[in-house]
């Protein structure tokens, strides 16, 4: 962060991001009452994405549970603890956590000396209203975009929320078919009545003024190769479903009847305006298949539907070229940089360099925090501050953008893209 103050024109654009009502694109944070009954130590800081990179480092089941397990006394956590911070700790998932121990608790590191300050700190804040305090008032943002909510649950009132799109799709046993029927109020006999069943879910999605998007996560346990069925197969598989009973088709068995859904709900959620969210590139936790989160195989579904409202989440990472390139294809892909600041800041400033250079700068939303903490919330949302001023300064510097270019590009990336593609109504 040496270069935030180091120099004059990134420290100015830093400041200047500061004073951007932010949008937050990407949310996972439990409601703030929830919240509240977890516990609070030195290494809650680390129990959301860093666990990936703990065993990563070596740490084992073992270790991990040791580490969470609060009956035990922190000093000796904090010992087990030690080897592994140290071998993260230069990593982005780290320095986020370590930006929340300088900035919002003051302390200069999490060391022998203040890992019970930590604790204290944390728990010191950890009282009703440490949304607004971490959010409105430390961090500037605006709005938030949580997700897999239906808007019933008591959030503040800046949360919006996306729609789970497994539910109107993942429908492997009789028991989910069941679970659609009593949503919408419509017995399932037939593929028809599933189809009729996810048109008036998506209209209950539309009509609730709190559900701003549909959100599929299908690159955790499948791949993004959702390709076009015919009826008929998707039929024959549905027919299994019925007559299995409680028996859960396999991922495989049940993949063209996910596929011809998937089709049918982009369909719907173009016809009624609500942008689609597709998870790709790098998946949280350890050992997933990265291969199954290329945002190249969304080549069929981008290909049916040109212009649908789409969010491709994370740029694609480690795929951030490509996903540029289906961004400069079609006209409805946007580009959301969820995430990406703390999971590789460095390829986050290279790949909003070249976005910016290919991509119209109104199709990238520059933060979502993606967390479960919210007191990282503010360190990601430094990190991504930092970058959106470097990215910018280097623009200015080399004689691309105008200043006044610069804090048009700031606004709209962090504020005015999503608010607009979102229908916020922020501004
Ligand atoms: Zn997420």
């Amino acid at each position: 962060m040496s270069m935030v103050h180091d120099d004059a024109l990134v420290g100015e654009l830093f400041a200047e991001l500061e004073q951007i009502g932010t949008v937050d694109a990407h949310e996972h944070l439990p409601t703030e009452e929830a919240c509240l009954k977890e516990e609070r130590d030195f290494f809650s800081l680390f129990q959301c994405y860093c666990p990936a990179d703990l065993v990563s480092a070596g740490a084992t089941d073992e270790d991990m549970a040791f580490l969470g397990d609060r009956q035990r006394a922190a000093g000796v956590r904090w010992e087990r603890f030690k080897p592994l911070l140290s071998a993260i700790r230069t990593g982005a998932y780290a320095r986020s956590a370590l930006i929340v121990v300088r900035d919002v608790l003051g302390l200069e590191d999490l060391n022998d000396d203040t890992y019970e300050a930590v604790g204290e700190g944390l728990r010191d804040i950890h009282k009703p209203g440490l949304y607004d305090y971490i959010l409105k008032e430390r961090s500037n943002i605006s709005a938030c975009i949580q997700c897999w909510c239906l808007g019933s649950e008591p959030y503040p009132d800046y949360f919006y929320h996306l729609a789970p799109g497994p539910e109107v799709v993942d429908l492997h046993n009789r028991g989910a078919l069941d679970a659609l029927a009593k949503r919408c109020d419509h017995a399932v006999h037939t593929l028809d009545d599933v189809l009729e069943c996810m048109t008036q879910v998506v209209e209950k999605w539309r009509a609730n003024p709190k559900v701003v998007g549909i959100k599929s996560a299908h690159a955790y346990g499948r791949s993004l190769a959702f390709q076009k069925v015919n009826r008929s197969v998707a039929e024959d598989v549905f027919n299994k479903v019925l007559s299995n009973e409680g028996h859960a088709l396999s991922t495989t068995e049940a993949l063209p009847l996910q596929d011809y859904l998937m089709f049918q709900l982009v369909a719907r959620a173009e016809a009624v305006g609500l942008p689609m969210v597709f998870h790709t590139g790098i998946q949280a936790g350890n050992y997933n298949r990265i291969a199954n989160a290329n945002p190249l195989l969304l080549q069929p579904i981008l290909e049916e539907f040109p212009r649908a409202k789409i969010d491709l989440f994370h740029g694609g990472m480690p795929w951030v070229r490509e996903v540029a390139i289906l961004a400069k294809y079609f006209p409805g892909v946007h580009l959301n940089m969820a995430w990406m600041h703390i999971i590789n800041a460095a390829q986050a400033r290279s790949a909003l360099a070249e976005w910016l250079d290919m991509v119209p700068n109104t199709k990238i939303f520059g933060f979502g925090g993606d967390y479960h903490t919210v007191e990282k919330v503010y360190g990601h949302l430094k990190i991504a501050r930092q970058n959106v001023a470097m990215v910018l300064a280097e623009k200015i510097r080399e004689g691309a953008y105008t200043r006044q270019e610069a804090s048009m590009v700031a606004r709209r990336l962090m504020r005015e893209n999503p608010d607009r593609f979102y229908q916020l109504g922020l501004d």
